[in-house]
């Protein structure tokens, strides 16, 4: 369990990263599930509840999602299951709807778990990411970024993109044991694997193959080559690998 000395809701996103800043014991909390599960003692917890940003819009271009909306909001909200389906989807295999209605989409991203659901779909999809400090960048761009304390405060997904998501998962409520999320435009295929057991890894040698019309053997061989994965209590990375083609396999069938 963690400590507190006070608690902050700014009105302004500006107001929000001086707060985090002004302290290295500062933490923004969104839901606060995993912030639960860890000792420390936190001097200013900072919320960004009231700031506007757990609304899911859209644009002509793209679906964005703000970085207080909880889990269970991307999975039952219209303009999701209208545009992403799949990640609707992704969400819905995380734990169960407690939780879900808790945690926020912007910690979850922002903590770059290794075991994300949501990350490959993002990364898939070419997803871009708004920080209050560091900017607006493409999610790649961020997963390749020094992890530096900032605000993610917005998420947005190219509408042209059809994502596909699925994960093969030891029991319920779980981590994945292996997930993959496959977006596609008229001219890209992005390959993406996730809980390998580290972070998403985008497949660029597989993609190109798929992009270029080669069969599923061909693509299959190239991402078990390419990808690097790893062994944990959930899978060995012999079997990851075995499984990332099963998956594919999946995928490839629905597309
Ligand atoms: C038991 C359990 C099982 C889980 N299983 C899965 C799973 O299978 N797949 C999956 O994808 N996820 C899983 N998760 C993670 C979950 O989906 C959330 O990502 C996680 O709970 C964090 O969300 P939260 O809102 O509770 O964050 P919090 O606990 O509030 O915060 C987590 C961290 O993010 C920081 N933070 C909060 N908001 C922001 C923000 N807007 N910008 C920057 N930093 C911020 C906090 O300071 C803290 O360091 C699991 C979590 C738990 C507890």
């Amino acid at each position: 369990m963690y400590t507190v000395r006070s608690y902050v809701r700014p009105e302004s996103l500006e107001q929000a990263i001086t707060e985090l800043k002004s302290g290295k014991h500062n933490r923004m909390i969104g839901g606060g599930v995993f912030l639960k599960m860890q000792h420390r003692a936190i001097s200013k917890l900072i919320s960004l509840d009231g700031l506007g940003l757990d609304q899911i819009t859209q644009t002509d271009e793209s679906v964005i999602i703000g970085g207080a909306v909880s889990l269970r909001d991307i999975e039952t909200n219209p303009i999701i299951l209208d545009h992403f389906p799949a990640l609707s989807y992704a969400v819905s295999q995380i734990v169960g709807v407690q939780l879900r209605n808790l945690a926020q989409v912007g910690a979850s991203v922002f903590s770059r778990y290794g075991f994300s659901d949501i990350i490959p779909c993002l990364l898939a999809a070419d997803a871009s990411v708004k920080l209050a400090e560091a900017g607006e960048m493409k999610i790649s761009e961020f997963l390749d970024r020094e992890r530096d304390w900032d605000i993610l405060y917005e998420i947005s997904l190219p509408k042209e993109v059809t994502l596909a998501y699925d994960n093969l998962r030891q029991t319920n409520g779980d981590f994945s044991s292996l997930n993959l999320a496959i977006g596609k435009t008229e001219d890209d295929w992005r390959i993406v694997y996730g809980a390998r057991p580290m972070g998403a890894f985008l497949a660029e040698a597989a993609s190109q193959a798929a992009k270029d019309g080669q069969s599923l053997e061909e693509v299959t061989r190239l991402v078990q080559e390419e990808v690097p994965f790893g062994t944990n209590l959930r899978a060995s990375a012999d079997y990851r690998r075995h499984l990332a083609g099963v998956l594919l396999e999946r995928l490839w069938e629905v597309q």
